[in-house]
């Protein structure tokens, strides 16, 4: 309890109130007690005064005496360590005690907050040397899936082509839609008829790095407790997306040969509120967990949901986090 500066100041106020009482209290009393002798001797004799007289001086010693008892007897135990801690803790407590406690206790929170913020920054070293591990393991990841039978090279010569989808530096590249000349249409007839059918050699007709990730964020998903679904399309054609477009609403779907799903580079997934079990409709971060899972470490998979807080909202649509388009 001593080693609190607040307790240590207010029990020294307490003491320095009462020492200031027990002096001044009595010399009031004195003074009014000589006037009222004075009054007695001009007067003459009167019982009633001599009464009050007597009440005043009493009062008088008792105001004097209660708080030198009461300093005097924390004194008596205070010597004794076995006792009352608050007896010691009510001697002691001084203004200097309470100002040299103060500056300790002040001491320790700058170090702790230094504490604090070595251990932030550790942190952060931690995190950012996890993220780079994941990426680079990714970026392993990617060669090895786009190996083995296919011939899919990121050459100068593929950007030249501009008419499919290719990965640079960890940046996908993605052609702009350029109307009347269909051989750059996004999703002609996909996946089999893909500009010399390279990176698309996949069962789904994913582009082979997108379609990597999106493994990779399943068995994510999959150590969190929950899965995803990406089966149901991996190339969507032009025709597909052209009557998918004339049935759609206004500003729902991609004009046909503009649509990222026809590069192999988007998906429209299924969410799981655990491992076995697909959210549905009527869903949001409460009742399907795997889905905020999803929302909160897509970027940690090089993934991104970019319609996410668009006027119209699809929460279920994801794509590579790096894309651009030339
Ligand atoms: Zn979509």
């Amino acid at each position: 309890m001593c080693n609190n500066p607040l307790i240590v100041r207010t029990l020294y106020l307490f003491k320095t109130s009462i020492n200031i009482i027990k002096f001044v209290i009595p010399i009031g009393l004195i003074i009014m007690i000589t006037i009222d002798l004075y009054k007695n001797l001009i007067i003459g004799k009167d019982n009633n005064n001599l009464k009050k007289i007597g009440t005043r001086l009493f009062a008088a010693f008792l105001v004097f005496i209660i708080p030198t008892l009461i300093n005097y007897i924390f004194d008596i135990f205070s010597i004794n360590t076995t006792s009352s801690n608050f007896a010691s803790c009510y001697s002691e407590a001084s203004i200097e005690l309470a100002n040299k406690l103060q500056q300790e206790e002040d001491l320790k929170l700058a170090q702790s907050e230094e504490e604090n913020r070595k251990q932030a920054l550790l942190e952060s070293q931690l995190n950012s040397a996890k993220l780079k591990a994941m990426q680079e393991e990714n970026i392993k990841r990617n060669q090895s899936a786009n190996s083995g039978g296919s011939t899919y090279s990121d050459t100068t010569t593929d950007m030249n082509k501009q008419n499919h989808v290719y990965i640079k530096n960890g940046v996908f590249y993605a052609p702009k839609y350029r109307s009347g000349n269909k051989s750059t249409y996004s999703g002609r007839d996909c996946p089999g008829d893909h500009p010399e059918k390279k990176g698309y050699n996949n069962k789904y007709g994913y582009n082979n790095y997108f379609w990597t990730m999106l493994q990779n964020f399943r068995e994510g998903l999959k150590k969190a407790g929950y899965n995803i679904n990406y089966s149901n399309q991996g190339c969507r054609s032009y025709s597909y997306q052209t009557s998918f477009y004339a049935r759609a609403e206004p500003g729902r779907a991609a004009k046909p040969g503009r649509s990222n799903h026809g590069w192999g580079i988007a998906s429209d997934v299924d969410f799981y509120k655990n491992a076995t079990t697909k959210c549905g409709s009527g869903r949001n971060y409460k009742n399907c967990p795997g889905m905020k899972w999803a929302h909160e470490h897509a970027k940690e998979y090089g993934l991104t949901f970019p319609l996410l807080n668009a006027s119209y909202k699809e929460d279920w649509h994801i794509e590579p986090l790096n894309l651009k388009k030339y």
